[in-house]
């Protein structure tokens, strides 16, 4: 967020240049239409209560995502969970009341970006999380260096938790190396991960550290027969070279040798929502025909039909802001010209 900032900073200063108002915490309460539905301009609150009534022959909805509202998140996503990690920004959904109030067509989904993450409170503990997506461990056995592909496969297990795998070479090269995913490549902390690690495990609530694998199974719940049989399965593969279950990069195969082992339990990070209302190419929000409602534009998170529904494997960083902000200047080119009486495009 902090890198977007001054993209931010320039977009305010060239606005205000160009002699536009800028209203901060103001709130917008209501699109105000003529009565055949065409947008005449909003109704808003300052936080001194003062109510705007600002006339425009168009108005820019791009109020952000609903991660401020649970219930939401819960209508929208079946396998939400309370204790998921997340950003809980305080964006609150209005755009779903200004739209549906306006008339607009709501998708019947949206969507949900998500990555693997240490869960809780890795605010405090964040190191936790590039340990436990660490390709190098055993769990990442599909993709290597992807961050966020795995948080499907995280959701379809019980309680909704994996555990990351760890023998004491691996924490060692970690000291000496860092991590291979660049998350929090802090030298430091690096070099405090063993010390880090085992202090956590001391709670034996995110971590556990045990000389054998009977102890570790028991505390992740699986049964230690078949832990001891898949560690034991997995080093074979890395002796030789060769994932045959997974086909793992082989640059990410270190086997699981030296005591003492750890395990991190980990869940699913939520950072933002995609969706759901509907627009055309021209960024202009349909109605629920499907037809344009006139002067009425949206842009960024809140439109739909740019992610895919599960928005898991391939949620690209970047593609959020990229996507927020070329749909705003779509929406921005196209709601210019219609105010200008011209036709948009
Ligand atoms: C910690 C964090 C890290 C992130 N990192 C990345 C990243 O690395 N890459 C990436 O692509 N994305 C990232 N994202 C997501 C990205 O920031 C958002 O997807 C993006 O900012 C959405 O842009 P937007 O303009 O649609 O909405 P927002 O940036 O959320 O802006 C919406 C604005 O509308 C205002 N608003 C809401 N309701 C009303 C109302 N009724 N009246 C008036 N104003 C209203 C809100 O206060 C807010 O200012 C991150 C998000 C967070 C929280």
């Amino acid at each position: 967020m902090s890198r977007f900032a001054p993209v931010m900073r320039k977009l305010h200063k060239e606005c205000e240049e160009k002699g536009a108002q800028i209203f901060l915490k103001t709130e917008c309460k209501k699109i105000l239409q003529a009565e055949d539905g065409s947008v005449r301009g909003v109704l808003a609150v300052g936080e001194d209560g003062v109510e705007y009534e600002i006339k425009a022959k168009c108005v820019i909805m791009a109020t952000g995502g609903f991660m401020g509202r649970k219930d939401l998140l819960k209508k929208y996503f079946p396998f939400y969970e309370e204790d998921f990690f997340g950003f809980y920004v305080p964006n609150m959904g209005d755009g779903l009341t200004l739209a549906e109030e306006a008339g607009a067509a709501l998708e019947g989904h949206a969507t949900l970006v998500r990555e693997t993450c240490h869960s809780s409170d890795a605010m405090k503990e964040h190191f936790l999380t590039a340990a436990a997506r660490e390709p190098n461990t055993m769990w990442e056995e599909t993709s290597g260096r992807n961050l966020q592909i795995g948080a499907n496969a995280v959701l379809s297990q019980p309680g909704k938790k994996c555990f990351t795998l760890y023998d004491d070479n691996l924490v060692q090269e970690i000291v000496d190396y860092g991590y291979l995913v660049p998350r929090y490549p802090n030298k430091d902390e690096n070099k405090q991960f063993k010390i880090n690690l085992q202090e956590v495990a001391t709670r034996k609530e995110w971590v556990i550290q045990s000389d054998n694998w009977d102890e570790i199974a028991e505390w992740i719940g699986c049964d230690a027969a078949v832990l001891k049989a898949s560690v034991e399965e997995y080093n074979s593969f890395c002796a030789q070279g060769y994932d045959e279950t997974f086909v793992k990069d082989r640059r990410y195969l270190k086997p699981l040798l030296k005591p003492p082992f750890y395990a991190i339990k980990f869940g699913v990070m939520v950072v933002e929502t995609c969706g759901p209302v509907r627009v055309n190419e021209n960024l202009e929000v349909l109605n629920k025909e499907y037809q344009p409602i006139p002067g009425y534009y949206s842009a960024g998170v809140i439109v739909a039909g740019w992610q895919g529904h599960d928005c898991n494997g391939e949620h690209l960083f970047g593609s959020e802001l990229g996507f927020s902000i070329n749909s705003g200047r779509i929406a921005g080119e196209n709601a210019a010209k219609y105010a200008l009486g011209k036709e948009a495009k």
